[in-house]
Formats: C-alpha cells, structure tokens, sequence
C-alpha cells in the first residue's frame, strides 16, 4: 500500500512564540518541532504499512529548516519523503498550502493520506477536507481508530460525546486525533538509518504552480490585526483569620464553581 503522512514543522506549543511585524508567526527564530498530531499520524501510517506491507512517504511543505522534522520523522521509520521548498511559498494561506500539497499529491498517488486533524500554529483544522476536495478522494476527519481493508477505510470519528463510524473506500485522506495511538520514540538504528534515507526537494516549478498563486502576494486571507495575550491577573489569596472556609465558599459562589 502506498502511504502518505503528511507532516507539518511547527513552533513548539510549549515554548515562546510570537509574531513577526507581518503577523505571520516567527519561525526562524521559533523552537521547531513536529506538529504534535502528526506524530501520531506518523505512527498510524507505520502500523498501517506494517500489517498491509507498504511504504509510507512523508510529505511536507515548509522551509529549509523543516528537514530537521523530515529527519525525525524518518527516524521513527518511515521510508522516505517529499519536501515541497520554495522561497515563494512564505506566508501562503491554507487555500494555497492545500493547492500546493494536492499537486505534490498527484505525483505521488498515494492509497491513503494520513495526517493531523489540525496544526498547532495555524489549527485551520481546514486542509484534510481541502484536500479531499482537490484531489477528489474521501474524506474521514477527526479519527480515534482507523481500520483498512478490501480497498476502503473505516474510522471511529471522535465527538465531544462520543463517536461515528465512518467508512469510504480508498484512496482517502484520513485525520487523527492524539487518541488514536502512542507514537514511538526513534531508536538509535532508527536515527542513524534516517541520515541515508531518500528525501526528494520539489519547487513550486517542478509542480507546476504559479507563484503569485502562492505566498503572501497569494493568499486569501490575511492577518489585519493583532494583540498579545493580556497578562495573567494575580489570584484570590485567602488568609486564614478563623473564617477561611466561608471565606472560600463565598469566592466559589461568586465564581458560579459551586
Ligand atoms: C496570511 C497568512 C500567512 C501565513 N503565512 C504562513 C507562513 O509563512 N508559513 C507557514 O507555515 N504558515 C503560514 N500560514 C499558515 C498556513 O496557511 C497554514 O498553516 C496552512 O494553511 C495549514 O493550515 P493549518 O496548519 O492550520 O492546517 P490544519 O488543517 O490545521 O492542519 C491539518 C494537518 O494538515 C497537515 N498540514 C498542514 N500544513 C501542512 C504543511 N505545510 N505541510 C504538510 N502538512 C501540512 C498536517 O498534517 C496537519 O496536522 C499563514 C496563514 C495566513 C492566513
């Protein structure tokens, strides 16, 4: 089976971020990482290469330093990847990433597509159903348990109160929830067998797609305004003087906790 997870480089969720003057995020000076969701699409597209015997592909769009995730990536395992790179491609909006991503697609025909349900920079939560649509295939979103057989997908869709079993036949691109497994760590063999592992680079060219489609000369939407997050306000502190507990009870109320 021919596997695709698409893997997206992000600033760290857990460390500082900010914004340029431009309002696109600071990624150059940002700690990168792996978009969380999309290590536990890595791990899916593993197990699923491992039980029906396929490779799996990574692909992403970014810039240069998005190898480092491609490295990573390929030290859990994964087979080789697809690093779509051009200078244009900065601040392009997820219309445009989806346009880019379905033409680098095509040229690898995949079976399936797994990726996150959403990113943690952008969270358009938008591209799996962008790209179902481009590329004309199934769409299963938001899976905590994803089954293939006989040529079509099967996935429990999580909900905030529960799930739908959803079913498509293949080619479909599928997006996973932190629920749907417990991605692997890279072994040491893993680390050093992912420096030999084939990485193809393709620009905007080599795809196809015009550049003023793309970037921030591109893009459909744009950021027109922004604020940093107000600074936290300092707590309620109780002072025990015999009376902590109404004291205590008074503020839950007031605070509708109770
Ligand atoms: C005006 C504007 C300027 C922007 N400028 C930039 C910029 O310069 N650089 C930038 O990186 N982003 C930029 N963005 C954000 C970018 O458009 C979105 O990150 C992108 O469209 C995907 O949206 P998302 O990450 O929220 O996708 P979601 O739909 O939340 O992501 C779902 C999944 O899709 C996959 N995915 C998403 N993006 C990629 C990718 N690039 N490669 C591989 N897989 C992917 C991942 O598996 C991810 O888990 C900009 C957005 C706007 C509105």
């Amino acid at each position: 089976m021919n596997i695709v997870v698409l893997v997206k480089q992000v600033p760290d969720s857990g460390a500082e971020r900010q914004l340029t003057a431009d309002g696109t995020i600071d990624r150059e000076n940002a700690t990168r990482v792996i978009n969380e969701m999309d290590e536990y699409a890595i791990e899916e597209g593993l197990r699923l290469a491992d039980t029906t015997g396929g490779e799996v592909t990574l692909v992403t769009m970014g810039p240069d330093e998005a190898t480092e995730s491609i490295r990573k990536a390929l030290s859990m395992g994964a087979h080789k990847a697809l690093h779509v790179l051009d200078p244009a491609l900065h601040g392009s909006c997820a219309l445009a990433t989806s346009r880019v991503l379905a033409q680098a697609l095509q040229t690898i025909n995949p079976d399936i597509i797994i990726c996150g349900a959403e990113s943690t920079d952008g969270r358009v939560g938008a591209l799996p159903a962008m790209l179902a649509e481009r590329l004309n295939i199934t769409a299963l979103t938001g899976a905590r348990k994803l089954t293939v057989e006989d040529g079509s997908a099967t996935i429990e869709r999580q909900l905030d109160d529960g799930y739908q079993v959803v079913q498509g036949s293949l080619p479909a691109i599928v997006s996973v929830w932190d629920t749907i497994n417990e991605p692997r760590y890279p072994s040491f063999r893993g680390i050093m067998q992912a420096k030999s592992k084939p990485v193809t680079t393709l620009s905007l060219a080599d795809l196809n797609v015009d550049p003023s489609t793309v970037g921030s000369a591109g893009a459909s939407t744009e950021v027109v305004q922004h604020a940093p997050r107000p600074p936290r306000q300092a707590g309620v502190k109780i002072v025990d003087e015999g009376d902590a507990g109404d004291k205590l009870v008074e503020f839950l109320l007031a605070e509708k906790l109770v």
